[in-house]
């Protein structure tokens, strides 16, 4: 038989004794809230803080940030798993010596070299770091969703290798070897680190500063900047034709990295919102910096993936597309533009980015992924 005492004080009928133990066996984080004496009384809205809250984080309801909630549910409705997308049309493209240009199969290489560690990077910040210290659960529940849609692009990602017959070792190992990679993640280490230090605690405006700083690297630079380069270059194959099994696996993945990116600016215009005393000019000063750095290394990754022109792109496009999308990320997030008139030169990416589970662009898969609310049992 199951028993939950460990010294069998319940079963001899103590007055308290059962409530008192139940919250010990479950704390798992701010024991202090409830050896203050208040693990009895019911959480209100207003009690709910996005950072550095003092109420209970295992109760879900009730909701004070619905978007996180509803965040939640679309990325449910919105899955998707690699193997339901058919790779053989891209894999006999690949073989035939004259399925594709040299630039064109150093443009799939280099992406892959990119994204293969990237989504790993992005799970293990949100695991060991952005979930500690985001205090509202159901802003942690969102999380969760969000470290598993990691996985199933970094599975993406291997399942594109492993098809094409790619070298591994080759392509695993790009973000060591490839200076253009290698520079944007080491601009991202840092603020990785700062969240996943075990002994990192928010709780001062310096700590709080930092927090809000790796929020905004991680949102509005990596997943918000530093992805985009990679998704116009294969969507502009899938476009011609071309590695369209590849194209349309990136085509969910930029679907979830763009509620992924609005996630997160949620949470930092949120973070403001409860704590203006953060958002000083010498920090906008220093986010912009870093905005400016990011849009800097992936136009040089742009380059240095893209040479020559190919597809019809150039990186001219891609430097103004980078300022572009430069500009609407400081717009989210409250800051002026960095680029004032910066044009969007790839306009069929809100097409992309926009796709709803029902319209498969690329036209390699004919049923529409169903999920477990959405059947039909009749
Ligand atoms: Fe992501």
């Amino acid at each position: 038989m199951l028993t939950f005492d460990d010294d069998g004080s319940a079963a001899l009928g103590l007055e308290g004794a059962y409530v008192s133990r139940s919250p010990r066996k479950m704390k798992t984080e701010k024991t202090a809230r409830f050896e203050a004496g208040n693990a009895f009384r019911r959480i209100s809205v207003e009690d709910k803080r996005i950072i550095n809250c003092q109420a209970d984080v295992n109760q879900l309801v009730p909701f004070k940030y619905k978007w996180a909630w509803e965040k939640y549910l679309a990325g449910c409705a919105n899955h998707w798993m690699p193997q339901e997308i058919s790779m053989s049309r891209d894999i006999a493209v690949w073989k035939d010596p004259n399925g594709l240009t040299d630039d064109e199969r150093l443009i799939v290489k280099r992406n892959l070299g990119f994204f293969v560690t990237a989504d790993s990077l992005a799970a293990n910040n949100i695991v060991l770091g952005t979930y500690r210290h985001i205090s509202n659960p159901e802003c942690r529940q969102y999380l969760l969703r969000q470290a598993f849609e990691e996985a199933i692009h970094t599975h993406a990602y291997q399942y594109i290798v492993e098809s094409l017959g790619l070298d591994e070792g080759e392509i695993f190992n790009s973000y060591h070897e490839i200076s253009s990679i290698r520079d944007k993640d080491e601009f991202l280490l840092p603020f990785i680190d700062t969240l996943t230090n075990p002994e990192f605690r928010t709780g001062t405006k310096e700590t709080d500063q930092q927090l809000l700083k790796s929020l905004i690297v991680f949102a509005c630079i990596m997943e918000g900047m530093f992805f985009y380069v990679g998704f116009v270059q294969i969507l502009a194959l899938g476009r011609q034709n071309k590695m369209t099994g590849a194209a349309e696996q990136y085509q969910y993945i930029l679907r979830d990295e763009s509620m992924h990116c609005n996630f997160g600016i949620d949470v930092i215009n949120q973070i403001k919102l409860e704590n203006p005393h953060l958002w000083t000019q010498a920090f906008r000063d220093e986010i912009k910096s870093l905005v400016q750095k990011g849009v800097e290394l992936e136009y040089r990754y742009a380059e240095d993936t893209m040479p020559r022109g190919v597809l019809g792109l150039n990186a001219a496009q891609f430097k103004e597309y980078l300022r572009f999308i430069a500009n609407r990320r400081c717009h989210q997030i409250g800051l002026d533009p960095l680029f004032p008139g910066a044009a969007n030169p790839f306009p069929w990416m809100s097409e992309m980015i926009d796709l709803k589970k029902e319209k498969n662009f690329f036209e390699t898969r004919v049923t529409e992924y169903q999920t477990g609310g959405a059947l039909n049992w009749e």
